[in-house]
């Protein structure tokens, strides 16, 4: 709760929602970028995280696909610390209230504004066909995030202007239904740790659509093949090198404490440390850092039962949160119900 009284927010529970996408193996640029905050930020803060598998139709029509990538986000997250009993995991499907939502949004949405969404212009630049599932994306995101009074969000830099389409609706929602009082939160954006993009092996920032990715989940053999693809240029062995301009130690620095960055800095600048040797380095610190997160998650694969209470306790405690959000919002626009 917040105590200045010009707040938007000041009435209103300090909730933090956050969507994952089921649409491929989690690698490590969504770790150091979204899930590593996540993990931190669920366990202080009461938060909705949800997995979007409505959003995933989008680009996704493969059932079987569907129903995996879905489970193994929240395999991933449970593994790497997300604990049920601190915030609520769970399907976006769980929650129908969501699309109830949408809906009344989409009648405040002028075409215009979804007309000039970058990430679908990015979307369809990419191939991808133009449906108005991916058209109307920032809508039901929009619902993803007012369906539970969300009032804090945490994004990356690629997100800011969905969440702005967010808060135009929560303010156009209130003046239009919420005079006496607003019936919305106004979302504020929580800026994840800056993080320097992530580089994949090619070089490029890590992206399951470049598929130059290194999985979270990634071990033995194919851990270590792609890790020795990373590229890097061919200065001899004996040469020094520059650890900055080098993707290994990019990806090195982020699992490195201070004291082992230097040392493999210096090493670099010294010369006599091949890429080799880097590569070498850079796995075993991936397979120190995520050895107990592999213990956890072969645990849960083989009690799919106890990822399936989890999911369903939070959607449980989703649908809860949603239907006190619901029951205003009908109110305020005039629906009736009479079940
Ligand atoms: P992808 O590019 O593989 O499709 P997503 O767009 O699903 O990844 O990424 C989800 C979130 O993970 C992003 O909003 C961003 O915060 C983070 N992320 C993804 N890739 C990187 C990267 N290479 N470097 C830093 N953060 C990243």
């Amino acid at each position: 709760m917040s105590d200045s009284p010009t707040d938007p927010n000041a009435s209103f529970q300090s909730v933090v929602v956050s969507g994952i996408q089921p649409s491929g193996t989690l690698h490590l640029g969504n770790y150091f970028g979204a899930i590593r905050q996540h993990i931190e930020l669920h366990a202080t803060v009461e938060s909705y995280f949800f997995i979007v598998n409505y959003h995933a139709l989008t680009t996704l029509h493969d059932a079987e696909a569907l129903k995996k990538y879905s489970f193994d986000v929240a395999l991933d997250y449970l593994a790497l610390g997300f604990d049920p009993d601190k915030s609520h995991l769970f399907l976006q499907s769980d929650v129908p209230q969501v699309n109830e939502l949408a809906w009344i949004f989409y009648t405040l949405t002028p075409v215009s504004q979804l007309e000039k969404g970058v990430s679908y212009k990015d979307k369809v630049a990419q191939g991808l066909p133009a449906n108005a599932g991916l058209f109307n994306y920032p809508i039901l995101q929009a619902a993803d995030i007012l369906v539970y009074g969300g009032t804090r969000v945490p994004v990356g830099a690629d997100q800011k202007q969905n969440l702005e389409i967010c808060r135009d609706l929560a303010i156009r929602f209130n003046d239009r239904f919420g005079q006496d009082a607003p019936v919305l939160p106004i979302p504020e954006p929580y800026i994840l740790d800056e993080v320097a993009v992530v580089p994949g092996v090619d070089g490029r920032k890590m992206s399951k659509s470049y598929g130059n990715t290194i999985g979270i989940f990634d071990e033995g053999k194919t851990l270590k093949k792609a890790v020795m693809s990373i590229v890097t240029d061919s200065t001899p062995l004996e040469e020094p090198k520059d650890p900055e301009t080098c993707n290994v130690f990019a990806l090195i620095k982020l699992f490195a404490d201070d004291a082992k960055r230097e040392e493999v800095a210096a090493a670099y600048r010294a010369g006599g440390y091949g890429y080799g040797h880097a590569k070498k380095e850079l796995l075993g610190l991936i397979n120190e850092t995520f050895a107990e997160a592999r213990d956890k998650r072969r645990e849960l694969e083989a009690n799919p039962s106890y990822v399936e209470d989890v999911l369903r306790e939070g959607g449980r405690k989703g649908r809860e949160q949603a239907e006190t959000y619901m029951e205003r919002i009908r109110e305020a626009v005039g629906l009736i119900t009479t079940y």
